[in-house]
């Protein structure tokens, strides 16, 4: 083994991106799939996933922030690009030369776009995001959204803007029966309408996150917008795993043991004693805490694989280190490798299994992971350089 493994190693299998979306472009039927690959690809590395995803037939990719669409110009990725969070102040003329298209949520962010547009003197390409009922971003469906699409096709006739896209987003994705999902719809449906009405040519309708894209086709309009799907984890745990949608999760995160010591039952293990050896036995010290992502939830909870065997975290997780009662047979050393989630093949706990111990969601735990704990890529060749 070379180099320094302190807080263990994350290991991203980009084949495993590659082939989950494969199987959701499957799902999509005749629409496209746009890779969400914001928060550095859900943990997974942004320019990698990114890769991965387009070499799995991803024709779009998405992200949140503007910083994420430029990063991924500068690698050289010339895929359509589509970001839909910025704030007032934000610089959309790097973006509108960077042949990103930009979501559209406010009649602020409308101006700035055109501003932006008329600055480098390119057409911007925008997609008007409908708040349908989610309630977060996005223009109210409604008077508020008809006057936005009047001021684009303003702007359309003035050869400022187009209106590429039409998108929104599902407040209950992950309740497919919930009668809001298709409310929403509904709305959206009427959204378009209107815009086709006014004028507006949308080339792409979009409302489906990963969990519409597993579990109502029906909701693929032209292109799906699946994120955590893509790095093969399940956004509806309740009603399906990945195996259950043909995904593979693609991030396992091992550590090695820093310690194994023999201690007398009654000891109490970690700040506060929140746990007490109930018999002699042998305690694992695992060098990662909080300050690397593991939820400090997971106190006396969260589950580790040493060894082969599935154990426990054993008293508090602290910022740098977990303790872990092997109890007295266990053949584990210093220097062994223990994982803390991965695919689950071997019977290894999951990212859904650390999420279930801890009250949270795979997501929150995968996007989380600390930046001292070092990346590496399975399948990464011929990745790079791109061209
Ligand atoms: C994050 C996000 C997605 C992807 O959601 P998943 O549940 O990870 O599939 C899609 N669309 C928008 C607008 C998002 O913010």
């Amino acid at each position: 083994m070379t180099g320094v493994t302190y807080a263990g190693e994350l290991c991203i299998d980009l084949a495993a991106i590659s082939d989950n979306t494969r199987r959701l472009d499957e799902l999509a039927g005749s629409a496209g799939v746009m890779a969400v690959v914001k928060a550095g690809g859900y943990g997974h590395g942004l320019v990698p996933s990114a890769l991965a995803a387009l070499r799995g037939g991803a024709t779009w990719l998405g992200v949140a922030q503007l910083a994420e669409a430029l990063a991924l110009r500068a690698a050289g990725i010339t895929a359509p690009v589509l970001s839909w969070l910025y704030v007032p102040g934000a610089d959309l003329e790097a973006a509108v030369a960077a042949e990103v298209d930009l979501a559209v949520s406010a009649p602020w962010g409308l101006e700035a776009v055109a501003e932006a547009a008329r600055a480098t003197e390119r057409t911007a390409r925008v997609h008007l995001k409908v708040d349908t009922g989610l309630g977060r971003n996005g223009v109210l469906h409604g008077q508020a959204y008809t006057d936005l699409l009047h001021r684009a096709r303003a702007l359309e006739a003035e050869g400022a803007v187009a209106v590429v896209g039409i998108m929104q987003h599902f407040a209950y994705a992950d309740s497919p029966g919930h009668p809001e999902v298709l409310a929403q719809v509904a709305r959206f449906d009427e959204a378009v309408a209107q815009a086709e009405a006014a004028g507006c040519r949308p080339q792409v309708r979009h409302v489906a996150n990963s969990a519409a894209t597993l579990t109502n086709p029906s909701l693929a309009y032209d292109l799906v917008r699946p994120g955590l799907a893509v790095y093969g984890l399940s956004p509806v745990p309740d009603l399906g795993g990945p195996q259950d949608y043909g995904l593979t999760p693609a991030m396992t995160w091992t550590a090695p043991l820093s310690q194994v010591k023999a201690v007398p039952a009654g000891q109490g293990l970690s700040y506060g004693h929140e746990y007490h050896t109930p018999t002699d036995t042998l305690v694992g010290v695992l060098p990662l805490g909080y300050a690397d992502g593991l939820p400090r939830a997971a106190t006396n909870v969260g589950p580790v694989q040493v060894a082969g065997e599935r154990h426990t975290v054993s008293g508090r997780v602290c910022m740098d280190q977990v303790v872990i009662d092997l109890g007295p047979d266990s053949p584990a050393q210093a220097g062994d490798r223990c994982v803390l989630w991965g695919t689950g093949r071997d019977g290894e706990p999951t990212a859904q299994d650390w999420a279930d111990a801890t009250g949270t969601i795979s997501y929150e735990l995968i996007t989380r992971v600390g930046e001292r704990v070092p990346r590496r890529y399975l399948g990464a060749e011929a990745t790079w350089p791109l061209r």
